[in-house]
């Protein structure tokens, strides 16, 4: 029996690469430098994976900044603006596209995290980029043989945009011929350096596909056969169920030996396999879960991978990982925080390899016990490892299920109670905005903030000796307490109406709730590539969540008695700490959801009874969570919206909720989803809503209408904080007027687009007074 790994994190255990990048862009080091902390990673990467005993392992899974990028160098699909003139696409050119130059700006980023290519009628293809052959022939060189894999041809158009300047409506698929052409040069460079297997990614095939775009994948693999002839071909889908239409275009494939499955998030997809699977062709059983961090429960994996044996044949089935093992996190050995119980429930990266193998040789062991001619000795001590390493997997499994730190009935049956039920404030929003105003007797256009001011290298340092014992409590609040003194005064000088203590006590908005919640656990190393360098590092929900004592109270009331003005409270919301966690697998994501909506619905109230009457509640991470396949959205939706309505619910009429609804990342709306979010928007029933308004304007003016209609406030950002630019009194007093053409001034809002922190005070400073002198100069017009 076979085994098999998607790809793997690039990072390394303790982010070397990132790192390596950072600086190498900052010129502290040369191109050879980072090169060879690359290569090193991935010669340790391989060599894992053949200690581990993996049979197919993957190469050109590495990437320097992410791996469709690595395909627009592949093509040579760069844009003109760039400069490139031909040739091999070295470092400048490709980190040029990625983070812009001094004198282009980057290609776009979307939310998925990786650099659209742009493609118009004109786009010459090359074959520019050696890499995928490249990294084979280093594997080869190590003794390793591993299978290229290629990001396919139809799922690099499908995630392609018109670039600047072309139609709107040109199709990018209109480009398959041509950059087929370019496929087959890699392909045939790959066999001359000998590889024998090839593995095309198409997760394409996981959406709802039209008839147009299912053709596209039968033309793109019938036009590959001959150059692929020879080879052993696999293509690999992942991240949800393929439609029945997707499966059968895709075992239709004649030049397909094999095809990969996600089996954990597509249990459709089984019943699809057992309905029917080409005969001789090979199975990769996506049975490891590579978007999580919990040990896999591989009796039942064994269970699965049985009855797919009885259905492909013994010597057709592969065990393999769901998707690329870049989703989780790298090697647990490094996790020197965690107690050795929660340790025992989890599996990164380098411990799903093990599992991946282990199952693939049970598998073998179990059903056929003359499988190995070797000794007697070596098949009986192969036997007991594996069944040693199943039987410590089970007795984990068992105590994960059982352990009193998992489960707390209390808050099972309160979540429980919530399901099936709707929660809503009991008066509608202009009753309640009414009621506000007279509270906190606004001005026309209130200005404010999202909440985070500049966090300075002296207030990380605070919080870090103050997390390493190194200052005492009293020192860690006094100099808390100044920092958010100087941001209540320094909003006070600028004029702002509603005031923000400035999250200088969090280092990040979900770990801070987090770490005062039960059910958490952090790790020291587990982090997470998010895009080119950064990386996160989720916390790990892995039991019953609850809220031992106030979180934020005594920070926001110490804010508020600082001041006259309204200080708004400051909460994330629970979808937003949901899908920036690692979340259990043993309950439905509804399920966590409603019992994080418990604990912040405690906090609100908590805050409303020391006298905050504004309240933010931040969920930036709304669409993260939105399922691939349409059919499963409208029910996420209605859960997540439900879970931050649970928040509110119990609030005086007078208590301001605002929805904070800002990235940081810009966006584009990868999946056309657009009106069913702001419909879920509105549907949360926040008195007010801030959101970020950065390039997609005409979208977002559908936002602001259907605020109009709903009566709520509206604080559309009227400046990108993601730049360093000032933005000019006249630019931002143009965007208001904009924005006062389609919605009524009583309920628009003035502020930035989203939170502060990653910028300096130097530019903080003259954008808000700017801001602020926008502002006064149109209600002066009003
Ligand atoms: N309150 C957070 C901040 O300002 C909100 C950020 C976000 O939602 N992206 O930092
Ligand atoms: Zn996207």
């Amino acid at each position: 029996m076979a085994s098999h790994i998607v790809g793997y994190p690039r990072m390394g255990p303790k982010r070397e690469l990132k790192f390596a990048l950072e600086s190498f862009w900052d010129g502290k080091s040369s191109a050879e430098d980072l090169q060879k902390v690359a290569s090193d990673l991935r010669a340790s990467i391989w060599k894992q994976m053949t200690d581990a005993g993996i049979k197919y392992i993957p190469s050109n899974t590495f990437s320097y900044y992410d791996q469709v990028l690595d395909t627009t160098a592949m093509l040579g699909a760069v844009p003109a603006r760039y400069g490139w003139t031909g040739g091999e696409i070295g470092f400048d050119t490709f980190f040029s596209m990625a983070r812009g130059n001094a004198s282009v700006p980057a290609m776009e980023m979307t939310k998925c995290h990786f650099i659209v290519p742009e493609l118009g009628p004109d786009m010459n293809f090359t074959y520019a980029s050696h890499k995928a052959v490249n990294e084979y022939k280093e594997a080869k060189a190590l003794g390793v043989d591993t299978v290229p894999v290629l990001v396919g041809p139809v799922t690099y158009l499908a995630l392609s945009k018109p670039a600047k300047g072309v139609d709107k409506s040109f199709c990018t698929f209109s480009l398959l011929p041509k950059i087929l052409a370019v496929y087959k040069e890699v392909v045939s460079d790959l066999k001359a350096a000998g590889a024998s297997w090839i593995q095309f990614d198409e997760p394409i095939l996981v959406l709802d596909l039209d008839s147009r775009k299912l053709q596209a994948i039968s033309t793109a693999y019938a036009e590959l056969e001959s150059a692929l002839s020879g080879l052993n071909v696999l293509i690999e889908t992942y991240f949800a169920d393929v439609t029945a239409e997707a499966y059968q275009t895709l075992t239709s494939l004649n030049v397909a030996t094999a095809f990969g499955f996600d089996l954990v998030r597509g249990t459709k997809t089984l019943d699809l396999i057992k309905g029917g699977f080409p005969s001789g062709k090979y199975l990769f059983a996506g049975v490891v879960d590579g978007r999580n961090i919990w040990a896999n429960n591989l009796a039942t994996s064994l269970d699965t991978l049985n009855s797919l044996e009885a259905i492909v044949g013994k010597d057709k089935l592969v065990v393999s990982t769901s998707c690329s093992l870049l989703h989780t996190a790298v090697d647990l050995v490094n996790e020197t925080k965690l107690d050795n119980e929660i340790k025992s429930w989890l599996a990164f990266a380098a411990q799903k390899i093990v599992e991946v193998n282990a199952l693939a040789k049970a598998l073998a062991g179990q059903k056929d016990e003359s499988h190995n001619n070797n000794s007697m000795y070596d098949e009986v001590s192969q036997i007991f490892c594996s069944q040693a390493f199943f039987s410590s997997n089970a007795s984990a499994q068992a105590s994960r299920k059982s352990s009193p730190r998992v489960t707390n009935e209390a808050v099972q049956k309160a979540a429980a109670a919530l399901k099936g039920s709707d929660h809503r404030r009991a008066t509608n929003v202009s009753t309640r905005l009414d009621a506000q105003q007279k509270k906190l007797n606004l001005p026309i256009l209130p200005t404010t903030t999202i909440g985070s001011f500049p966090q300075t290298v002296e207030l990380r340092k605070v919080r870090r000796e103050y997390k390493a014992g190194k200052i005492s409590e009293e020192e860690y609040v006094n100099a808390i307490k100044e920092e958010i003194r100087k941001v209540v005064e320094l909003q006070e000088q600028l004029d702002i109406d509603v005031l923000v203590h400035g999250e200088p006590e969090r280092n990040d908005m979900v770990e801070y709730f987090g770490e005062q919640l039960s059910g958490f656990a952090f790790t020291v190393n587990g982090w997470v590539q998010s895009y080119g360098s950064r990386c996160v590092k989720p916390p790990i929900i892995y039991g019953d969540v609850s809220r031992p004592k106030a979180m934020t109270v005594f920070w926001s009331s110490t804010a508020q008695s600082m001041t006259k003005r309204p200080m708004k409270g400051m909460l994330t919301g629970p979808v937003t700490i949901l899908n920036w966690s690692f979340v259990r697998n043993d309950q439905p994501r509804s399920e966590t959801t409603y019992q994080i909506a418990l604990a912040i619905k405690d906090e609100v109230e908590d805050l409303e009874k020391a006298g905050i009457t504004v309240i933010q509640i931040d969920e930036a991470a709304l669409r993260e969570g939105l399922p691939l396949r349409k059919s499963e959205q409208a029910n996420y939706l209605d859960w997540a919206v439900h879970g931050f309505r649970i928040t509110n619910v119990g609030v005086k009429d007078t208590t301001q909720v605002l929805l904070a609804y800002n990235q940081w990342i810009h966006t584009h709306m990868c999946y056309s989803n657009f009106n069913d979010i702001i419909h879920s928007i509105i549907d949360m029933d926040a008195d007010v809503i801030t959101i970020e308004n950065s390039r997609s304007d005409e979208k977002l003016l559908s936002v602001f209408r259907e605020g109009v209609k709903y009566g709520a406030g509206i604080g559309p950002g009227v400046y990108d904080i993601h730049s360093p630019r000032i933005p000019p009194t006249e630019e931002i007093a143009d965007r208001i007027n904009k924005m006062l053409a389609v919605l009524e001034r009583n309920i628009l809002w003035v502020n930035p687009d989203c939170g502060l922190k990653t910028r300096k005070y130097a530019e903080v400073n003259p954008a808000l007074t700017n801001m602020v002198a926008a502002t006064k100069v149109i209600r002066n017009q009003l």
